[in-house]
């Protein structure tokens, strides 16, 4: 079967087409600027790269990427009849959904209702959903939660210790983030380790433009570092991370800004760029640093300082652990930050293979410690699409056969 992955933003659509018969991609692309000045889609499939006139709206964008799709010259695939089902990414799950599922009506809602806890983002995977259904009634659509993996959390780990009726009321917890890419590469990882998945203990680590760390026991997500949103645990490219919230009330003070502004500024001016003043991207930070300038080391300290605090929390969490595991744009490609994140901790069991993390293969899965190290450290990409297109896959499945 092959199937069409879409995450939705509020000016994009990233969609990839997978056949799962051998989980392989077929072709993938981005509509960009949907609805602004100059909209442009680009499709990428065999090794070339072609760029289209983008769409106007979420609909007409899905309507160009499907026309592409089946193009005579340039297509994939005979028919729409060929996809056989498309599954949804959706950031913020809440408390209503603990795992994906086949999308109605009352999904569409409810995914809608918890626009109050992902403003930016939930909205946006709903017109993405909409689209499609306009467009490809008669296709089953499924919806991928970003958060559905932490929902196994205790509550002593989601929970903060605000006033219960307020929790209660409006829903404030740890919700965290990143749950596709932190099953995909714990479900990896048992496979490296030989070991059933529900039996593994691992500190995941998924560091990118965004980043999170999820502390993982008999293969369930029982801690994150995000939080309510995603500005919450280690620090990122434009985050800021953990702080203390009355630093929210002295900026907006001394900055004269609303909590609004305040907020917008540790999302997106913090982080790698607010420190280093250089990029938020890590390579521009690092080639900086080599460089010596002083605030892009400092930043870099700060990342991989952040990072290393949380191995150690999770690692008092789970009595130690099988694995630790790097992935994301930076977890996968830079051997500095691993290093800098796992140096001095051979008291806890962790001793990395400085040579082996520096000569890695990338796109593979690597084991970076040395023999002597108590705890394993694997880098292993992560593919959230195809985890999303697996999931699909087996709901797609089970519907055929309860029909
Ligand atoms: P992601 O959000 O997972 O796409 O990751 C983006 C981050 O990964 C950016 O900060 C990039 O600088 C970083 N990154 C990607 N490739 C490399 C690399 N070869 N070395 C260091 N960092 C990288």
């Amino acid at each position: 079967m092959k199937i069409l992955i879409i995450n939705a933003g509020s000016s994009s659509l990233k969609y990839q087409l997978l056949d799962m018969t051998n989980e392989k991609l077929i072709a993938k692309g981005n509509c960009e600027k949907i609805g602004l000045s100059s909209p442009v889609i680009s499709y990428k499939h065999d090794g070339k790269e072609e760029i289209f006139e983008g769409a106007k709206t979420h609909e007409e964008a899905i309507k160009k990427v499907l026309n592409i799709l089946v193009d005579k010259k340039i297509g994939v695939i005979k028919s729409f009849d060929e996809i056989g089902a498309i599954g949804h990414r959706v950031v913020m799950g809440g408390w209503l959904f603990k795992e994906s599922c086949l999308i109605d009506e009352e999904v569409t809602r409810k995914v809608e209702k918890l626009s109050d806890l992902a403003p930016l983002h939930n909205p946006a995977n709903a017109m993405g959903i909409r689209a499609c259904e306009k467009v490809m009634p008669n296709t089953p659509q499924v919806v991928i939660f970003d958060t559905a993996f932490h929902t196994t959390m205790p509550e002593k780990a989601y929970m903060y210790a605000i006033k219960y009726e307020d929790y209660e009321k409006f829903h404030v917890r740890r919700y965290g983030a990143h749950g596709t890419s932190h099953r995909f590469v714990t479900q990896e990882l048992a496979k490296v380790l030989g070991k059933d998945v529900n039996k593994v203990k691992a500190i995941t680590c998924h560091l990118g433009n965004g980043s999170s760390v999820s502390a993982i026991e008999n293969g369930k997500s029982v801690d994150t570092s995000m939080g309510l949103t995603p500005l919450q645990g280690v620090v990122m490219g434009t985050r800021s991370g953990d702080l203390d919230p009355t630093v929210v009330q002295f900026l907006c003070s001394h900055k004269k800004q609303s909590v609004d502004e305040v907020l917008n500024y540790l999302n997106k001016e913090c982080g790698l760029l607010g420190v280093s003043g250089v990029s938020s991207d890590h390579r521009e930070v690092t080639e900086a640093a080599e460089k010596g300038n002083k605030r892009a080391k400092l930043a870099l300290d700060l990342l991989a300082y952040s990072v290393k605090k949380y191995v150690g929390m999770y690692l008092a969490v789970l009595n130690g652990a099988d694995a630790i595991v790097f992935t994301g744009g930076i977890g996968e490609n830079s051997a500095e930050a691993r290093e800098q994140i796992l140096e001095n901790m051979e008291n806890l069991g962790i001793i990395i293979d400085k040579e082996k993390n520096a000569n890695f293969k990338r796109g593979q899965i690597e084991l970076i410690s040395t023999k002597e190290s108590k705890v394993k450290v694997y880098i292993i990409p992560t593919n959230e699409e195809l985890m999303m297109a697996r999931d699909t896959l087996n709901i797609v499945k089970n519907l055929k056969k309860s029909k």
